[in-house]
């Protein structure tokens, strides 16, 4: 496993990170709870030390399954336990909505420290921007909590570069969580130089293009339940044979390239893009984490780097981002 240091914090991380959005269930089609603790407690066998979750996720649920899956392990000084804040929801998440204010954010610091059982948020990030609340005030809030010692760094997820700037008035700022992978780049011209400029560390999500990068998925593929892919526009004809057609390319290329397959090559690919600190890996059961033992070892180098985005660029000629993601502001 690679790791890296956080600049600003005595936080060394490994630089894959168990990513508990599935493990939560809500917008995932619902959950195992004996395999997504198993699942957190397999991290440190693949020497992923980082876990993220967010109090969204299942409203509490993927937060209380971390805090008892470390717990049980008897391990809490080894993982780095990030966890979000900002956002609020309506019963069973029928409703999700932004909410950056002082007083929401030292409520959810609170029923963070309580579901996750420790004493300190070892990364607590601000989940979304909420434009309605000054961000100087969301900033302070967070200020406080590093000062009060409840958080040991400062994250913020889905900003802009103008965004984090007034965010840093008011608050130091260890981390950016924005989504990244081979399909959704759009990071590039603006947050990736950004942080790299400012010495942000970068915290990708999605690296796995919620599971199309997986090569598991074929054009029948369903998804049941709520999960969010149902109505993600990549995974719906014809765009998403489209992605599928560009995925059997790039597996093909990892194997006679590096002996790798499709999932392997995903996550190589953006822990080698310059300014890239950690990539997240949504996983749900412990089976899915064992591709992350085929990344060390080899890389990318730039005529690769160039090969894959040919393939990206011959094959996808009617890309679409992550924004439906988006949740909105209160009403
Ligand atoms: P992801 O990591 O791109 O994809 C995760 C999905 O890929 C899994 O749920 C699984 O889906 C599939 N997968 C994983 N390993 C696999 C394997 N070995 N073989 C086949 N399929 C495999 O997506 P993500 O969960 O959206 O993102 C990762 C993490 O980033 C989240 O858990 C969360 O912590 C964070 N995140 C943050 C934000 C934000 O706004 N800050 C937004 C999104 C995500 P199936 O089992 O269903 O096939």
């Amino acid at each position: 496993m690679e790791t890296i240091q956080i600049k600003g914090t005595d936080l060394n991380v490994s630089r894959i990170g168990l990513g508990t959005w599935a493990i939560g269930g809500w917008l995932w089609g619902g959950t195992d709870e004996g395999k997504a603790l198993l699942t957190i407690e397999s991290a440190l066998d693949h020497g992923i030390n980082f876990i993220d979750t967010a109090p969204v996720y299942g409203q509490g649920f993927s937060d209380e399954l971390v805090g008892k899956a470390v717990e049980r392990s008897g391990k809490r000084n080894r993982f780095v336990l990030a966890t979000k804040t900002g956002l609020e929801w309506t019963e069973n998440g029928a409703s999700v909505f932004r909410n950056s204010t002082r007083e929401r954010i030292l409520k959810e610091a609170e029923d963070s420290l309580r579901r996750l059982r420790t004493d300190v948020i070892d990364l607590y990030q601000v989940h979304w921007p909420d434009d309605r609340v000054p961000f100087e005030e969301t900033a302070e809030a967070m200020s406080r909590l590093y000062r009060d010692g409840k958080i040991r760094a400062v994250g913020v997820s889905n900003f802009s570069p103008s965004q984090m700037e007034s965010f840093r008035k008011a608050a130091p700022l260890h981390t950016a969580q924005p989504p990244y992978n081979l399909f959704e780049r759009g990071i590039e011209s603006d947050v990736l130089p950004d942080c790299q400029e400012k010495g942000v560390a970068t915290v990708m999500y999605g690296a796995l293009c919620r599971g199309l990068l997986s090569g598991r998925m074929a054009k029948d593929t369903t998804f049941p339940g709520d999960d969010l892919r149902s109505w993600d526009p990549k995974f719906q004809a014809p765009r998403f044979e489209m992605y599928l057609e560009a995925v059997e390319k790039l597996d093909r290329f990892a194997l006679e390239r590096f002996g790798k397959r499709v999932i392997h090559l995903a996550v190589r690919w953006m822990l080698d893009r310059p300014g890239v600190s950690v990539a997240l890996w949504g996983a749900r059961n412990p089976v899915q984490l064992g591709p992350v033992d085929e990344l060390w070892g080899w890389k990318l180098d730039s005529k690769a780097m160039r090969e894959v985005d040919d393939i990206i660029e011959t094959s996808v000629t009617d890309p679409v981002g992550p924004e439906f993601m988006a949740p909105p502001h209160r009403e």
